[in-house]
């Protein structure tokens, strides 16, 4: 029977229609299994985060049809192939079913639903064996027109187009009491991802049931994300003048779910992506004290030796299924919490953000590897500036500045102005390498302790005869390379910045400027804290060069005064703009 209601929404392309169509299948469904028709209706047995497929693939299929029907294999691909349609295939193979048999028993929603749980859940050797007998069995006993559907499921290729709201609105109008209540409905599905459990609970409680929903443990909460603005005054007028503005790192968002000792992580699409970060969850079981809680954090891939953070590029080395240890090794993360949306027992989403960050802060016992995303609280559009080019300097994308106001909740699933992005408009490759001077080194850690873990370098303004720095780098070093620098520098090593030596940045160690070095860098960035042209492009600020990466060439052929100089890296970083305004 819920053949037919497919086979109806199958052909209208209208929503309202598709809607009524899926509240008839809805009213007609016993409660109690209403949300494995829900998972069926959506081409799957699970709610989405749930890492189990059904995973029949297209020659499977074929031979437990040729199995049922008694039809030859060839003649089945060949139908295939004309229609590229398994399901099309099904239901003229089983309609021209040879054998008749007596024992065939009407199917139910409940028995095909346990065949495929069955069948997705096989595993290890005979699986595919096992599979195939469950399949042709449930096949045996299927009308043609189920058997479209059923293969059409296995195969992952139901497609009835019914998008999730669609879902929602058909069971706000079958059990909730109307279409207008659906916004309960949606919330109830937006912390929970989960649109079987919400047609339980509407069809079982009602709609009480659902307003009483809960996050809980284990149910990815769907993302909250933020609307954009490129002005800073703009930014502050939108939030009511005050905001906590935060780093946006660059990397991965994972919403990290913690039981005990038990921690899953889930990707932004919320997708169970442990298996890729098990350093991580190791991180979330050192460092967050709380027994229960759900938090996001930014997942940043960073230099293990500098602690420096990595473009997120890097991360594309831990999307893989074998060699995750070898991965883990050499493109370590670090997590950068921003948010607590449940924590021992307590439901976060509706309170306001400056509760939830605080909460964040006592849940979290922050490591070198786990922080809690860098803040400050501001009314102010100069220092929302200043620290957006700080945030720049630091390897993020910008900001995100966020209500702090009493209505600031977790907007669950929702693209709103409680968040805004304050990114850079603009973004070039360096194409030039450049010859900076060595100024200063700041003592390593890890693998790098006892040696320089990055070294500070600088241009050399003409006029006034100085070297201004313009970006610290720890990058691009051979192990020979850093074993080398002490020896080569220590003749160069002075007890306090040299006189020509301008930087607001304190180095661990200083050096006369007299090294020069070759590096290459993903672009030039304004900047609050190198004054290599303080002032010239922007009052306050001077430019850095973001991501450096040493070339490996040391240019002993040049003196100091022969490196590149301020005039040319404001060239550049003018020339970078014409480009983008291109
Ligand atoms: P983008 O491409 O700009 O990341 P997006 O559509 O992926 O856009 P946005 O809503 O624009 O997502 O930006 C929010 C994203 O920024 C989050 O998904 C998260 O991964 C990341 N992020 C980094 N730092 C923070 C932070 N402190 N607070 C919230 N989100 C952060």
């Amino acid at each position: 029977m819920i053949a037919e209601g497919y086979e109806k929404i199958e052909a209208t392309t209208k929503r309202l229609e598709m809607t009524d169509l899926l509240v008839n299948v809805l009213k007609s469904t016993p409660k109690e299994i209403i949300d494995k028709v829900v998972y069926l209706t959506q081409g799957r047995i699970y709610p989405g985060f749930v890492d189990l497929e059904i995973g029949v693939a297209e020659k499977l299929a074929v031979k437990a049809l040729a199995r049922a029907s008694g039809r030859k294999e060839s003649e089945i691909t060949e139908d295939l192939n004309k229609t590229g349609d398994i399901g099309k295939a099904a239901q003229k193979s089983m309609a021209s079913k040879r054998q008749v048999t007596f024992f065939q028993q009407p199917l139910t929603v409940r028995r095909v639903y346990e065949v495929l749980d069955k069948m997705a859940r096989a595993s290890g050797s005979g699986t595919v064996d096992l599979k195939m007998a469950l399949l042709a069995g449930l096949l045996a006993d299927a009308t043609p027109k189920e058997a479209k559907y059923i293969m059409r499921i296995v195969t992952g290729n139901l497609r009835l187009g019914i998008a999730d709201m669609t879902v929602l609105d058909a069971l706000a109008i079958a059990y909730g009491g109307g279409k207008e209540n659906r916004v309960y409905l949606e919330r109830a599905y937006n912390v929970s991802s989960d649109l079987g459990k919400v047609a339980k609970t509407v069809a079982e409680k009602g709609l009480e049931g659902v307003k009483k929903f809960e996050v809980s443990v284990g149910e990815p909460i769907r993302a909250m994300l933020c609307e954009r603005l490129s002005r800073p005054e703009e930014i502050l007028e939108k939030l009511g003048g005050k905001c906590v503005a935060e780093y946006k790192y660059d990397g991965e968002r994972i919403q990290v779910h913690k039981k005990g000792e038990e921690v899953v992580l889930f990707s932004r699409r919320l997708e169970n992506i442990s298996s890729q970060y098990p350093d991580a969850i190791e991180l979330v079981k050192r460092c967050v004290k709380a027994e229960d809680a759900i938090l996001e954090a930014e997942c940043v891939a960073i230099d293990p030796d500098t602690n420096e953070m990595k473009p997120f590029q890097e991360l594309m080395h831990r999307r893989r299924k074998h060699g995750i240890e070898k991965a883990m090794e050499e493109y370590p993360v670090s997590l950068f919490m921003f948010d607590a949306l449940y924590v021992n027992g307590k439901d976060l989403t509706l309170k306001p953000y400056p509760i939830r960050r605080r909460t964040l802060e006592e849940a979290v016992e922050v490591s070198d590897r786990v922080e809690i995303a860098k803040c400050v609280v501001t009314d102010n559009v100069k220092k929302l500036e200043t620290f957006f080019l700080e945030a720049i300097q630091d390897g993020c994308e910008g900001l995100v500045c966020k209500s702090v106001a009493a209505n600031s909740v977790y907007q669950a699933g929702a693209r709103g102005w409680l968040w805004i992005k304050y990114k850079r408009d603009y973004k070039s490759e360096m194409t030039d390498t450049v010859d900076l001077v060595v100024v200063g080194a700041f003592h390593g850690r890890g693998r790098r302790a006892g040696i320089y873990g990055a070294l500070l370098l600088a241009a050399y303004n003409r006029d006034k005869d100085v070297f201004e720095t313009v970006t610290k780098c720890g990058t691009g070093f051979t192990d020979e390379d850093l074993w080398k620098l002490p020896k080569m520098l220590q003749k160069h090593k002075i007890a306090h910045k040299q006189s020509r030596v301008q930087s607001l940045i304190k180095a661990d160690i200083w050096f006369e400027p007299v090294v020069v070095i070759e590096i290459l860098g993903a672009e030039i960035t304004l900047s609050p804290v190198h004054v290599c042209g303080l002032n010239v492009i922007r009052k306050g600020s001077g430019l850095a060069i973001r991501f450096p990466r040493f070339t490996g060439r040391y240019r002993h052929d040049k003196a100091a005064e022969d490196a590149t100089t301020v005039e040319e890296i404001i060239e550049m970083y003018k020339g970078q703009r014409r480009k983008i305004a291109e």
